[in-house]
Order: structure tokens, then sequence, then C-alpha cells
């Protein structure tokens, strides 16, 4: 087995184009460290990259990927979190101030939920993933009344603000976010349209982003 060419031209590109008009900025890196005030966390899904969407230089965002982009409620137990592990470096350590949950259209493992997809045994590690689903769809109730796409679309909204609120069971961040210290948000990326939207708290609507905010803040 070859190391894959498509990674190989990707690299040859990088190496070509992009390094030399970061190379400063990659050394300092390594100097100094990284010191990211972002946290995303997004889906596997290789559609959706924060580092893409967002035209992120090396450093600026942290970046947690998993199935869905769900997070776990915090549970001091003895199996592995992945995720939790990342949000105690990002928030501990790094001391990120912005803490974001990309979700996206036509999320695999969010239709493979609504689907009826449950975990059978104790190695169907997508079903037990997606469990933490259960919760958001609890609160949409029953699915019947709305078209699938509608229902779908629904439920992936849904499932960020789940997650936003389990990152509040996480006792150091919860008072953080009580300080003001770290603000997080949801957003929502629409694959075919490349439209972003992001959660308003207020009404608890995702509206698209507004491109005037960036000159207020
Ligand atoms: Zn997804």
């Amino acid at each position: 087995m070859t190391f894959p060419r498509r990674l190989i031209e990707g690299y040859e590109d990088f190496r070509a184009r992009r390094l030399p008009a970061e190379q400063s900025r990659y050394r300092e890196l390594a100097e100094r460290g990284q010191s990211p005030e972002i946290m995303v966390i997004g889906c596997c899904d290789s559609r959706v990259s924060p580092e893409v969407i967002f035209n992120a230089k090396p450093g600026e965002l942290f970046v947690v990927r998993n199935v869905a982009n769900l997070v776990p409620p915090y549970a001091p137990d003895s199996a592995y979190h992945g995720v939790s592990a990342a949000l105690e470096f990002a928030v501990g350590v790094l001391r990120v101030k912005h803490i974001v949950v990309l979700g996206h259209a036509q999320c695999g493992g969010v239709r493979a939920f609504a689907e009826g997809i449950t975990p059978v045994s104790p190695s169907d590690f997508i079903g037990r993933w997606m469990s933490l689903l259960a919760p958001a769809a609890e609160r949409l109730g029953g699915r019947d009344a709305q078209r699938p796409a509608e229902y779908l679309r629904r439920l992936e909204q849904a499932s960020i603000v789940n997650a936003l609120e389990n990152l509040r069971t996480f006792p150091r961040l919860r008072k953080l976010i009580e300080r003001g210290a770290v603000a997080c948000h949801g957003a929502y990326f629409g694959v075919a349209t490349g439209e972003l939207s992001v959660l308003d708290p207020q009404s608890g609507e995702f509206q698209p982003i507004d491109m005037t905010m960036a000159t207020r803040s």
C-alpha cells in the first residue's frame, strides 16, 4: 500500500503555495505554542471542514470533530472521553473564549438516528454514540406530520441546542460561562447552499449570519 497519491499532490501544493506565505507564522506558532481563542466542535463529515468554512489560518481554531458534532454530558467515570478531553484542554489550558458547535445539513449521523438506529451490541459504537441525540429528538416530539427533510433539519438543529446544554454540565466550563469568560454558540452549515446560520439565543432560531456582525464586534 502506498501513501495516497491525492495526499502527496495536496501536500506538494501546500508546500509550493501556502507554506511559503505562512512559514513565519508556523515558526512563530512552533516557538510560542498555540493560543487559539476559538474552539469548534464539528462533524467528521468531509464536506464540513471548519478551517475551510471559516477560512482559518494555522493556530486560529482548536477543532474537535466527531460523528454528528455531539457533546456528551459531563461523566467523570473510567470510560475514554475524547470530546471531554479536548474540551478540558481548550478551556483549562488554552483558555479559549468562544466554543462553537457547528452542525450541518444532510448529516449522516443524524439521519441514521432518525431512521431508527439503536445500539445493538457493546461494539456498536455508532448506535451508542448517536443515542446522545435522544434528548433532542424527545424535545421535537413526533415526526409523523412533518416532511422527512424538514424533520431532519429540525433534529440537526435541536441537536446543536442539546450539545450547548451539555457543555454547561462541565463544572469548570459552566463557571466560566456564568462569569462571561467563555461564550458558547450554535452554528449550522447548509452544505448545498454554503449558507451559515447562527443560533439566536433570544428566539432559539437559527438565523442566516448577518455579515454586519463582524464590523460591530
Ligand atoms: Zn454530520
